[in-house]
């Protein structure tokens, strides 16, 4: 049995990260757990690169840099952080701790429970062509995490949403030549200036089109699109599949809390109605609820002062500001 922690966080996503740092503030026995193998949650797998404006007091500051500093900030009171771990299954003991169980079968025992799990687990709908996984790493990509990558390219971006058009926009003016293949007959799931930019930065469009195969030897050399009954083959040494993704809670669907708005109903202490968990961030559902990072970083501190009441009921309302705290007073005397 792992040892028992105050506070078991499930979800590295920055309101995980963030609320990882607050209960180190009260002095929480923490721990977070990721189902990944890298933190960051949306920000690092859906866009690294792009600039946020919307975190207060950060006038600009890209997606990579910011899970940078909120990774080093949750680190300053050393929680203990797994990765690549997916929390499946839920007990609760005798003595009122729980165990969660992963996937894997790792047992992580706790008193409390945070619930930062964003929409769940993701996953990229990845392309249907037999033997495709083959050029994985060597030409077939599925996100765009680092635009340089593709620089001087000749890269064939596969679907029609805002997504695959966004990126065919941004890397039109870098690559040698972008090419857009796309089964429907028209952009339908897309904004109308997204089209147009396209046009701007002569992106080729291939409507009505689909990939059925993709030819290279040690790495990918060109794709097969076939419009109606004909095929053509299209030099590309980059495929980029953006086909949507799959989301969900998996197993912590059938704990028996409250779901609503694809979140898990929660009072104003953050609890839901199991008593001792607790959920935040884009995990949490109530009125008024807010879709931002910075929403998180409120809601962590509420979870985690609720919690530490519950376990010390002596202990004041919330944490001192920072720079009263013992961490850093010494740094001021
Ligand atoms: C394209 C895009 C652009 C955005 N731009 C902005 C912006 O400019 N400004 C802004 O404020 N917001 C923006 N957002 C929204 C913002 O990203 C989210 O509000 C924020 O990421 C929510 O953080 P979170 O930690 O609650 O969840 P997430 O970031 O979703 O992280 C949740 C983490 O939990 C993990 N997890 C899930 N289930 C389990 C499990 N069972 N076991 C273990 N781990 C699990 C996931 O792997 C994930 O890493 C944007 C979102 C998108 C998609």
């Amino acid at each position: 049995m792992s040892d028992l922690y105050d506070v078991t966080i499930i979800g590295g996503g920055p309101a995980g990260l963030y609320t990882a740092f607050y209960s180190g503030m009260r002095a929480l026995k923490t721990k977070i757990i990721e189902a990944k193998n890298e933190l960051g949650g949306v920000i690092t797998h859906f866009y690294p690169e792009k600039t946020i404006y919307d975190v207060g007091g950060v006038v600009t500051i890209t997606g990579e840099a910011l899970v940078e500093q909120l990774t080093r900030q949750a680190e300053t009171f050393q929680p203990k952080i797994v990765t690549n771990q997916v929390i499946d299954r839920l007990e609760k003991r005798e003595d009122g701790t729980f165990n969660l169980i992963s996937t894997n079968g790792d047992v992580h025992h706790t008193r409390k429970i945070i619930l930062a799990v964003g929409c769940g687990t993701f996953d990229v709908n990845k392309l249907q062509l037999e033997g495709a996984e083959r050029f994985e790493g060597s030409g077939l990509f599925y996100a765009v995490r680092h635009l340089k990558q593709f620089s001087g390219k000749d890269v064939v971006i596969s679907g029609g949403g805002d997504g695959a058009l966004d990126w065919a926009a941004e890397l039109a003016p870098i690559c040698r030549k972008v090419t857009i293949v796309y089964r429907g007959e028209q952009f339908t799931r897309a904004l109308e200036h997204q089209v147009e930019r396209l046009k701007s930065h002569s992106v080729d469009v291939l409507l009505d089109s689909e990939i059925v195969a993709l030819s290279g030897s040690e790495k990918l050399e060109s794709v097969t699109v076939r419009a109606a009954d004909k095929a053509e083959k299209i030099r590309a040494d980059a495929l980029i599949v953006n086909h949507g993704f799959q989301y969900g809670l998996g197993g912590i669907e059938r704990w028996g809390l409250s779901l609503e708005n694809n979140g898990i109903v929660v009072d104003s202490r953050m609890e839901s109605l199991i008593k001792g968990i607790f959920a935040i961030g884009n995990a949490a559902s109530y009125a008024q609820k807010v879709y931002l990072i910075a929403a998180g970083f409120v809601e962590g501190p509420i979870a985690v002062n609720s919690i530490k009441q519950d376990l010390d009921p002596e202990a004041p309302s919330q944490a001192m500001v920072s720079t009263h705290h013992e961490r850093w007073r010494e740094q001021l005397d």
